[in-house]
């Protein structure tokens, strides 16, 4: 398997004559793959299996059938995605209070946003202090995740005509924490075996965990790093210098990153690195921590943003970073052996150890600057060292990106509100909106390809795409988030895009954003008076990867959101599931799965929907 990134198939070459195993080789030793559990149904759970729906078996041993077997395997690939950003929004609200009580490096950085924040939950702002009211925000989120009664942020943030239909449904939630409880407790071994009632319980926690966990983690990004704006960035594996001390960051939190940049800023530091020998000392964006950063923080400190997750090893390959600081998920298995190049791998959440790497770290608000101290000396004693062992290998692409499209910046870019983009969307120059969510995979083409493919053919047809997660990483190492790209929109879409200064690709942020994005997706609804289903808007997943990503498709269905998924999940075994994720659920939620492996074929089903929309619309 290739890469459609010039720079990652180089250092692929690199790692093959070295001799070491790589994802692209590993892919393809992966050669024949399990048909049932392709399609979902094959079930572990008890000692009785595993079992296999066959056509001698129309079920497993307790009885469950194909659908109940399908969707309860999704609903614990859910499960997991919800927990780690619960996790991460309960990290960050901690962070927020620290950082509020003085006992982080960190400030109050976006006082507007807190405010804004404190008051769509209800606090009182009038006469308190801003910290006083940080701590309120924090402990609030904390309680609400946590509830057991029914999710006061979701009843806060949540469009007014969604409600009545999730109410209907009997899909407003609880707390994050108590929907995880039910979800987990109902999909165990001979408890709800009816797979609309699995699908329901999920599309419950769905909401939560995106309206709910999500926006708490990237409201409080904001308020302590600053909502992002639109500025220039660099992107791909040529942004490392190895005369520089360079540390990596890798993973979804931006604390110790955001620690580091800080600390790095010092001429101090700076000394230090150049007293090794070194130019002085950077730190590179890998992945989504990277992409978290490279949003917010505009300063020389940070180089850019080598790419998403599959380029991880070639990143380490160059022999040109120091210090690979890893938190939460997403960090390959192998990169212990990837020290043969130098650089030292070291764990900064409790979540995440790797087999061979005894160093690490577990991150707390409190301990974070101790940590990126720690980190800044481990790197540059490492950097003297690495000079000495290594000859490093950089590929010289570097590709410059427009970042930093928060829905603040879009709305500005925009002329201040929705109206420009509206009036855009209702004269036909802008066709529709599509958001692009996705990881990156490599189990339907080389890396990054649909995503590419599919964005170019969404701009080719004067649709606006927002892009998010790893598939975001796809599309700034492609050229996508940048100016130039214009010339590959459409005939409307470009003028639009040289009127406004602005790509025709919106770098949105990361796979933790989706719940940003609804609410922008709110503010356009609200605006127009109408709710989520009729808008044309669509959602893409080319390359959905993880558990993160399942869950968030099954919130977009619930929002109303018609969403294409690639590759196809793993649900093709109950005709009776597909079924209700692809057309029976729309007649509920207005939202539905589009399951489409070809990009081309993807972006025109996406097209035909967007135009149904609009014909609704009048329009
Ligand atoms: S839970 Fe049912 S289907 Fe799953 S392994 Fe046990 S008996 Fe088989
Ligand atoms: S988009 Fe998916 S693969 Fe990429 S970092 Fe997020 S969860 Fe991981």
């Amino acid at each position: 398997m290739e890469s459609i990134h010039p720079s990652v198939n180089e250092m692929h070459e690199r790692v093959k004559e070295d001799g070491i195993n790589s994802v692209l080789d590993r892919f393809d030793e992966q050669n024949s793959r399990c048909k049932f559990c392709e399609q979902g149904i094959s079930c572990q759970l008890c000692s009785m299996g595993p079992c296999r729906i066959t056509s001698n078996a129309q079920s497993g041993v307790c009885g469950i059938d194909a659908a109940g077997m399908v969707i309860r395997n999704l609903v614990h690939l859910n499960m997991l995605g919800t927990e780690a950003y619960t996790y991460h929004a309960i990290e960050a609200a901690k962070t927020l209070k620290a950082t509020a009580e003085g006992k982080t490096p960190f400030e109050i950085k976006d006082k507007k946003k807190l405010i804004w924040f404190a008051e769509q939950l209800g606090i009182g702002t009038k006469g308190k202090d801003i910290k006083e009211i940080a701590v309120e925000v924090a402990e609030f989120a904390i309680r609400d995740l946590s509830s057991h009664e029914p999710s006061k942020i979701v009843k806060a943030l949540a469009p007014e005509k969604r409600k009545e239909v999730w109410e209907e449904l009997d899909i407003m939630p609880d707390g994050v924490f108590q929907e995880l409880l039910t979800v987990g407790s109902s999909s165990m071994t001979n408890v709800d075996s009816d797979y609309v009632s699995l699908a329901k319980k999920a599309m419950r926690m769905g909401i939560v965990t995106c309206l709910g966990a999500q926006v708490v983690i990237e409201t409080i990004h904001d308020i302590l790093f600053g909502t992002p704006k639109p500025h220039d960035s660099y992107v791909d594996l040529g942004i490392i210098d190895s005369d520089y001390v360079n540390i990596a960051v890798n993973g979804h939190e931006p604390f110790v990153g955001a620690a580091l940049i800080k600390l790095a800023e010092k001429e101090e530091i700076q000394e230090k690195a150049k007293k090794a020998g070194a130019k002085g000392l950077r730190i590179i964006g890998s992945i989504e921590t990277g992409q978290e950063l490279i949003q917010r923080f505009e300063t020389e400190i940070l180089a850019g943003l080598t790419g998403n997750w599959i380029t991880q090893e070639y990143v380490l390959a160059t022999g040109a970073i120091d210090v690979f600081a890893v938190d939460m998920n997403c960090t390959l298995p192998t990169l212990a052996e990837y020290q043969k190049y130098g650089v030292k791998i070291v764990p900064v959440s409790k979540l995440v150890r790797l087999k061979g790497i005894e160093e690490g770290f577990d991150y707390q608000p409190e301990n974070v600057e101790e940590i990126a101290m720690k980190l800044i000396d481990m790197a540059v004693e490492n950097f003297k060292e690495r000079r000495q062992k290594i000859e490093p290998y950089v590929p010289e692409r570097v590709q410059s990106v427009t970042a930093g499209f928060s829905t603040e910046a879009i709305l500005e870019a925009l002329g201040g509100g929705p109206e420009v983009l509206i009036n855009a969307i209702k004269n036909g120059d802008i066709k529709g909106v599509v958001a692009l969510v996705s990881c990156t995979t490599l189990r339907n083409s080389p890396h990054d390809y649909h995503t590419v493919r599919i964005a170019e053919e969404l701009i080719k047809r004067d649709i606006l795409v927002l892009s998010m997660g790893c598939g975001n990483a796809a599309l700034q190492v492609a050229g996508l988030t940048s100016l130039e790209a214009i010339d590959m929109a459409g005939e409307r879409l470009q003028e639009v895009c040289r009127a406004l200064g602005i790509p025709p690709v919106l770098s949105f942020g990361t796979c933790t954003d989706t719940g940003r994005l609804a609410l922008l997706v709110k503010a356009i609804a609200d605006y127009l008076g109408v709710d989520i289903p009729q808008l044309p808007i669509a959602a893409t997943a080319p390359e959905y990867m993880e558990q993160k990503a399942t869950i968030d498709a099954i919130f977009a269905v619930a929002y109303g959101v018609t969403t294409h998924v690639s590759p196809i999940p793993p649900v093709t075994g109950s005709p009776e599931v597909v079924k209700l994720l692809t057309e029976d659920v729309e007649k509920l939620t207005g939202g539905k799965i589009l399951v489409e492996e070809d990009p081309v074929k993807a972006a025109e089903l996406i097209e035909d929907a967007i135009i149904e929309k609009r014909v609704a619309l009048g329009i």
